[in-house]
């Protein structure tokens, strides 16, 4: 199935979206579907009995072909752009979280998106705040996260080369509601495909560190403090990367990348 609706929709994360939509785990998925899929989008939600509706249209970041933030605009401006689509087997579920979304109402939309409450408390919390930085809420959640290490599931960094567990920002890498939502999707991917689940395994059992510099995955064992690697991921050409090649270790403290990236407010989590 996988291999199909990445054909239709475009990527690993639209499609496992819809798997959970199909699966009855997820009651809405809201996603951002660019023009020249809108068509063949329309015509597999149809034919598969899924009910749908379209939200304004968005601009969106570039950054390694996926954006976890979007931002409206007229859609006068731009009618060759990307639209809000929300998919559900209700017709009714779909259309208020489109309005939800409409009102601006964060907590409502959450709620219908079936994002844990406690992560939909915190996205209120701190909406104001991101909005004016990068909207990812991510600063946040490594605020709210005490230690070092987390689960692999919860690595949502993989969301920036396509490998997402979850289509929301936790309250912190340590929420249990979160982690169950990330459990049963790589369960669900699992039972449709192991190797994409294994692939996604692989790449998220890493240090994840997030900076001004770019998004790295980091592959390698940590021990005290220390993480040694052998390869690593970047989502975007990064100014570091010669020097990360030759360096091999990176320091954990507080989850603060201390040493090669100080001074570059980067952060650090190992999924295990
Ligand atoms: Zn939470």
């Amino acid at each position: 199935m996988i291999p199909y609706l990445m054909q239709v929709f475009g990527n690993q994360s639209r499609a496992f979206e819809i798997m959970e939509v199909l699966a009855g785990i997820k009651p809405v998925a809201r996603m951002i579907i660019p023009e020249h899929l809108q068509k063949g989008v329309e015509n597999y939600c149809t034919s598969n009995k899924i009910a749908f509706c379209w939200g304004a249209a968005v601009g969106s970041s570039s950054s390694g072909g996926y954006s976890s933030k979007g931002y409206l605009i007229p859609r006068e401006q731009n009618k060759q752009t990307s639209q809000l689509f929300y998919a559900s087997l209700t017709k009714e579920d779909a259309d208020r979280a489109a309005f939800l979304e409409q009102r601006q109402d964060h907590l409502g939309l959450g709620n219908v998106l079936g994002y844990p409450s406690c992560c939909c408390s915190f996205f209120k919390k701190h909406h104001q705040q991101e909005e004016q930085k990068n909207n990812d809420f991510v600063l946040p959640a490594f605020d709210n996260t005490v230690g070092d290490t987390a689960p692999f599931p919860m690595n949502i960094f993989g969301r920036y080369f396509d490998f997402p567990t979850l289509s929301h920002c936790p309250c912190s890498f340590h929420c249990n509601e979160s982690l169950k939502m990330a459990e049963r999707r790589l369960q669900l991917i699992h039972e449709d495909d192991p190797r994409v689940s294994r692939s996604m395994e692989i790449h998220l059992r890493t240090l994840a560190v997030y900076s001004d510099k770019g998004i790295f995955l980091f592959k390698g064992t940590y021990a005290a403090g220390r993480f040694r690697y052998t390869s690593f991921m970047v989502d975007q050409s990064s100014p570091i990367v010669q020097q990360l090649h030759e360096n091999g270790t990176l320091t954990l403290k507080d989850h603060h990348v201390v040493g090669i990236m100080e001074g570059k407010d980067a952060r650090g989590m190992v999924f295990e």
